[in-house]
Formats: structure tokens, sequence, C-alpha cells
């Protein structure tokens, strides 16, 4: 409860003597706030919002520490106005694991720590409801069948036998809609099915009734048996990356090792790269265990973020499922995280706090004291090394559990099979009689829009960006041009605007160009796009998926968006249109990244009892690289890949980060990155390599110059002491007025 009374004051603050609370404040600078405690500081403690005056208006804040001095004139520190929270809303856990990401990524700590609460604490909204009731079955209740007419009340029912500690009315309002459970909670209650708690008075943590497992696993194969045991077994802190190719059984693992874990009463986190893969995962989750779950991604609305995050944070919820920033979710009773598909570059933050999710993932469970468990068909380099260099602890699955088999791939050579429309030869005939057996095609190919290209053949125009160095790609279906970079859009020209010739040419291939020959091609078969713009709206991608699942004689063409770990039981034939794109890039990781792409949209094929067969499209059959994909050996292309790293000298081998800068103005940028240079080169010993500025390989974007500059270490510690020397200082340097810069610690994107 809070206190208000005035004489309160200095009392409730746990050391004696406190003057000052260290504040965390959402600006982008790169230190705490000292304030004097409010007057009415009730329980105030580490982790509590309070409302500051901040420059000339008010801000909310969080508190991160209190001390008995402060560096500043106490006479000049101005005074906390109000706390807001009776009880810290974030965990000295979550506040340490979120200071920790401040310095490593040496972000602004008030950012980041501000970042990581729901939009509505952000913005001041209570902590706790105002009616602090909750519902709970009564023992009568836990027993009964759910009244089979009565499908809100069964739901009820359903979501109450998970909660021991029965839910709130805003979990319940989240779950259900407001009116929709307040009458069936009557009826239940008139039952005497149901009972209400007064907030504090909570049960302890009893099992739920019918036990913690609804539906019984399969029989876990040996590989799998070895991996829980593993993961089970570990004392303490200990990374494991589940090594397995797609259908081997993965998530079989991560359900044995949870079900164990929800038994001992610990929480589990279980993050996914995605919004579009939570759908799959939950219902398999809800199908086998019977307790709630708190699902976190980016498609919530406040209020329902806000009731999940509450779940997970005062414990109510034993799962959480959710994508990259649920990693930051207070979880007070945490004993496991699952970071699946950790190969995933959407786990890396691609603005603000650049921070990987996986990488805090691990951090998080070492500070715990618990394992994390890394699953991936493809894992990414960095876990590999990790491995090699026994920092991580390697589990494999090696074949496909159940009946389904691996598949058979095979290159074809587009100088030799010349393609029409993108298809050769060999793949239109393929598709025929995959088709005509009453199975499903999968296409692949990571390019939207019908073409990347418009040119005049009269004058050679060609469409390109006002704003960004790049060419607008065609979307005819909506008689557009629009650049993939800044989003601009303008209408497609029916003649040249340079010449006036008619009819510029669309040059190269998209998914929608390719639906399009592919729907007069194969008239007997139903064709699916799924990409972006296929899917723009919230649930068109589910409603897809459900069509899929369900469907026969289906051609479906998709970019990565169909690459990541669905389930598509009908697909017997993969196809990748153009394997040479990515997997010879700049991007000193395109090679990586075509390379999983590959390997994962492969696995889709014959996941069920049917083989399959995977055709990749190439011009260039004789590279290594593309032998070791074929092969099936993952391992043998990750390795090459890694003796090329560490040639080259680039991550895993050592630590990089890269300061990029952009501004309107095209010296601004490099002028900016020359300054910075000269002063990291003044802090810096010899063990770190600088190298640029360097405009960035797409320079102008979205109206603004940008170049950047590559930092490289063979030891961590030495980077990171260069970075806290340099970045404080960069703002005061002179051409920090006319560019933004921002640093990337451990970038995975060099554009
Ligand atoms: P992954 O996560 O590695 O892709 P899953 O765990 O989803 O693999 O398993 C792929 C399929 O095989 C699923 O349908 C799953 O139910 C089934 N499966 C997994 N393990 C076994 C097992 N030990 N015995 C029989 N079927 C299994
Ligand atoms: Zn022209
Ligand atoms: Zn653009």
């Amino acid at each position: 409860m809070t206190d208000n009374s005035p004489q309160s004051y200095p009392q409730p603050i746990s050391e004696a003597g406190t003057r000052v609370w260290r504040i965390a404040v959402p600006a982008p600078l790169e230190k705490l706030f000292d304030y004097l405690p409010a007057s009415a500081a009730g329980n105030a403690a580490p982790g509590c919002r309070v409302r500051i005056p901040f420059g000339r208006g008010s801000r909310i804040g969080v508190i991160v520490d209190t001390a008995a001095t402060s560096t500043f004139d106490p006479r000049r520190l101005r005074r906390v106005t109000e706390v807001l929270d009776d009880a810290p809303v974030l965990s000295d856990e979550t506040l340490t694991l979120l200071l920790w990401c401040a310095s490593y990524y040496h972000h602004a700590p008030g950012e980041v720590i501000c970042g990581a609460l729901p939009g509505l604490l952000r913005r001041g909204a209570p902590a706790h409801s105002g009616t602090p009731q909750r519902l709970r079955l009564t023992e009568a209740g836990r027993t009964a069948t759910p009244p089979a007419r009565a499908p809100r009340q069964a739901a009820l029912m359903n979501a109450l036998r998970g909660a021991a500690n029965g839910l709130d009315a805003n979990e319940l309002d989240a779950a259900f809609g407001e009116d929709d459970w307040r009458r069936a909670a009557r009826a239940l209650e008139e039952r005497g099915w149901l009972e209400r708690l007064a907030g504090e008075d909570r049960a302890n943590h009893e099992t739920a009734s019918g036990g913690l497992r609804l539906a019984e696993g399969p029989v876990l194969h040996e590989q799998q048996a070895t991996a829980v045991e593993a993961i089970l077994s570990t004392n303490g802190f200990q990374t494991l990356l589940l090594d397995g190719i797609t259908g081997s059984g993965k998530t079989e693992v991560y359900f044995a090792a949870m079900e164990e874990t929800l038994r001992a009463e610990r929480q589990v986190l279980v993050l996914v790269p995605e919004i579009g893969l939570t759908p799959q995962l939950v219902a398999r989750l809800g199908a086998r265990f019977n307790c709630p779950l708190s699902i976190l991604h980016s498609g919530l609305s406040d209020g329902e973020r806000f009731a999940a995050w509450r779940r997970a944070a005062n414990g109510i919820a034993p799962i959480v499922v959710g994508t990259r920033s649920a990693v930051f979710t207070p979880m007070p009773r945490l004993g496991l995280i699952i970071v699946d598909e950790e190969h995933d570059g959407s786990y890396k933050q691609q603005e603000s706090l650049r921070y990987h999710a996986r990488d805090v993932a691990v951090m998080r469970a070492r500070r715990l004291g618990i394992p994390v468990v890394l699953g991936s068909a493809t894992p990414s380099l960095e876990s590999l090394h990790n491995c090699i260099r026994e920092r991580y602890r390697r589990l494999v699955l090696t074949h496909r559990a159940g009946a389904a088999a691996t598949p058979a791939l095979r290159l074809i050579d587009l100088r030799a099979d010349r393609p029409k429309d993108g298809l050769s030869g060999q793949l239109a005939a393929a598709i025929e009689a995959h088709i005509e057996s009453d199975a499903q095609a999968l296409l692949f190919l990571n390019r939207r829009g019908y073409a990347p290209t418009l040119l005049c053949e009269s004058c050679g125009w060609v469409a390109a960006c006002q704003r960004c160095d790049a060419h607008l790609t065609i979307h005819r279906a909506r008689g557009l041009l629009r650049c993939h970079h800044c989003d601009a859009r303008q209408r497609l020209p029916s003649t040249c605007p340079q010449c006036g010739a008619a009819g510029p040419a669309p040059i190269g291939l998209g998914t929608e160009r390719i639906e399009e020959s592919l729907r007069e091609r194969f008239p007997g078969a139903e064709v699916l796009r799924i990409d972006r713009d296929s899917t723009r709206r919230r649930g068109s991608l589910e409603a897809m998926m459900e069509r899929i699942r369900e469907g026969r004689r289906q051609i479906l063409l998709g970019t990565q968006m169909l690459a990541k770990g669905h389930h598509l039981p009908n697909v017997t034939l993969v196809g990748v249109l153009d394997a040479d794109q990515g997997l010879f890039g700049v991007d000193y990781r395109a090679g990586e990244r075509m390379g999983q792409l590959i390997v994962q949209v492969a696995g889709r094929a014959g996941r069920a009892e049917r083989p399959g067969e995977v055709l990749i499209q190439t011009r260039c059959p004789d590279n290594p690289l593309l032998g070791a994909l074929i092969a099936g050996d993952y391992h043998a292309f990750a390795r090459t890949l890694l003796h090329e790293r560490s040639q080259s000298g680039m991550p895993p081998f050592r630590s990089m980060a890269m300061l990029r800068a952009e501004s309107v103005n095209r010296d601004a940028p490099a002028n900016l990155l020359d300054a910075a240079r000269e002063l990291a080169a003044s802090v810096a010993g010899e063990d770190v390599e600088l190298l640029g500025p360097a405009p960035a390989p797409m320079e102008r974007r979205a109206g603004r110059y940008r170049a950047q500059m590559l930092l490289l270490a063979d030891r961590r510690d030495r980077l990171h002491a260069l970075l806290a020397a340099l970045t404080p200082r960069m703002d005061a340097l002179a051409a920090a007025h006319r560019a933004r810069w921002s640093l990337d610690v451990d970038p995975i994107d060099e554009s």
C-alpha cells in the first residue's frame, strides 16, 4: 500500500541514511540521474517507477539504485515528484540484465530500462488493477466436466484449470473480452465450481488438477533422450546447442526438458524468431501442457501486452512464448530458456538498442545459473564456434523422427537447362509430376514484387528511387513502383518518362511475376504466394497456412517467410529458383545466410510419410559451398565458411563493432567518422583495428547519406574498453552537429 503521509520519509528506504536515488530516464544520455527521494517515499525500492521533473517538463523513470551520496552538489539535486509503485515493476534480476545490456551495447541506460516496460507502464498506468480480486476453481470445479452446451463456461474453466493461483479480472479481460467471462463466471459460481479470492489471498503453488501434462508426447528416440538428459543434468548455467536437422524432433526435446522444469515449479521462456511462428508453437504447447501461457509479440495491443507481461512477471504464467524483446520479461522463477531457430537474424534488433536476443538470453541464463538451449537445423557460425571452443555443449539429432525420410537434393545447371520465367525444364517437369500425384510443390525465391527493375529499352532509362541508391521494384498488380528500402511509391508508368517510348520493360523476376506465369503453366494447380505483400493483413498468414495444411495440388511460392519453421506436411517438392542470389554477395555474412535459407527451405520437403525431393537451380554447379549443401552436409558448409572467416579475421574469430553515421549532407557522415577515428586512435592501443570510414554499401537511403567504420579486435574486452572511452565523447565532436551516429556491437548486417 502506498503511504502518502509526508512524515514517512525517509524511514522506508532500505539503507538508513540514503540521500539520493539513481534514476533511469528515457533519454538518449549515457548515464543515470541523481534525484532526492520523494517526500512520500513509501516502499520505494529499485525497480519502482517515479515521476520526476526533467528539464522543463516531467518524465516517468525507474529507480535503479539508492545511494548515500551523490557526486553532484546535493543542494542542486531536484526531488522526485511522486512514486508510482508500491512494489518494483522490474525485479533486481531484470534491472541487472538491462544494465548489462546498456553497458555491452553502449546504449543509454535510461532508454534500455524504460524501453523494457510495456507501453502502458511507460506512460504511467497503474501496475495493479483497482480490483485485485482473483477467480479460482473450487475443488468441485476442478474435477467437474465442463458443460458441453456452454462453450464460454467451458473455456473459462479450461483457462482457470491451469492457474493454480487463479486469474484476475485484467487477465480474464485480456483472454476473453470484458463481458464474456463475467457472465460465465456467475454461472460457474452458482454451480459452486468457482470462488472469488481477495487479491492477496493467493494459494501456494499447488499443482494444477489433472496434472501438468495434457497429452503424452512420443517416446523419445535415443538421440532425443540423450539431449534431454544433458539439458536436465546441467548443474547451473550451461549453453546447449541443439543441433538437429529439420524434423529431427527438436521441439519434442524442448517439451521434455520443459516438463521437468515446470514440475519443479520453475518458469520457462521460449523465444521464437517471428510472430508468424507463434501460433503453431502455442497450439502444440497448449495441446501438451495444462498450464497458462503468456504470449508476447509485436502484434499485441497495449492492453494485451501488459496483461501477458504481468502474467509472466507475477509468476502466474509458467510458460512465456515470445519474440525478440520477450527476452527481457521479468520472470521470478525462471528455470530454463529455449531459443528456437537460434541462427535467425530476426533476433537482432536493427535500430535503437541493437541487441541480439540470443546473446542476451545466454547472458541472462548465466546470471541466473540455469540452462539455455539454442536450437537450430542450421546453427550460426558463432554458436558452432562456441561449441568448438567448448563454451557451448553441442547436442546432435542426425535423423528425422517418426516416419519421415530425409529428402534427396539435386542441383540443376541453369546454363545447360535454360529457364523460362524462372523455371528450368527439369524443375517444371518435377512440379507437374508432384502435382499429378496430389501433393504440393514449394518454390522459393527471396525477391518480392513483380520484377526488381524497370528499363526503357530505347534510351536506357531505369526507374530509380529519388531518395536511395536503388532501383524501384515493380509491383504490377497494384500498378506501382516501390522502393524496398524507403518505401517510396509512384505509379507504374506506361511510357518512358525520359524519351516517351512505350512500355518500359520489367527486368528480372520477383514472386509476383513467377506467380503469374505459374498460373498460366499449371492450370490444374492452385498457386499461393506467401510474402510480405500477400500477408500484410493481420491474420492473413495464419489463414493462408491453414489453407496450405489442408491443401493438395498446390504450388506455394514464397520468400524467406516460407523457409522458416512452418510444418507443411503435404509438400513433397521444394524448388530453389536462384541459389546464386545471396550465396556470393558482398556482405561477408551473405553466404551463411543463403546457405541456411536453402537448408531450411529444403527441410520443408517430405515431412510426413512421403519422401521429398529438392531441386536447386544455379549457374555455379561446381561451387564447393553448394556441393556441401547438396550432400546434406551443413557442417562441411559451415566449416568452409568458418575457415574463410578465420583467414580474413572476421567474427566469430574477432569481435566487431560498427560505427555508423548519416546525414542529409553528403560529406558530414564521413567527417564525423574521420573525427571519431582520430579520437579512437588516440585512446586505443594497437589491439583494435579500425577500418574505414567508408560509404555504406548503399550510400544514400531515404534521402540520407551514410558512412561506416568497422572496429575489430582479437579481444572483446579491448574493443569494449575503446568503445566505453569513445562513445561518451562522440557528441562533443564538432562534426557531430551535422551527422547522426549510432553504434552496432556485434553487427550482423553490413548495409
Ligand atoms: P523439429 O522441431 O526438429 O523440426 P519436431 O519436434 O517438430 O522436429 O518433430 C517433427 C515431427 O516428428 C513432429 O510431427 C513430431 O511430433 C514427430 N516426432 C518427434 N519426435 C518423435 C519421436 N520420438 N517419435 C515419433 N515422432 C516424433
Ligand atoms: Zn526511354
Ligand atoms: Zn528509396
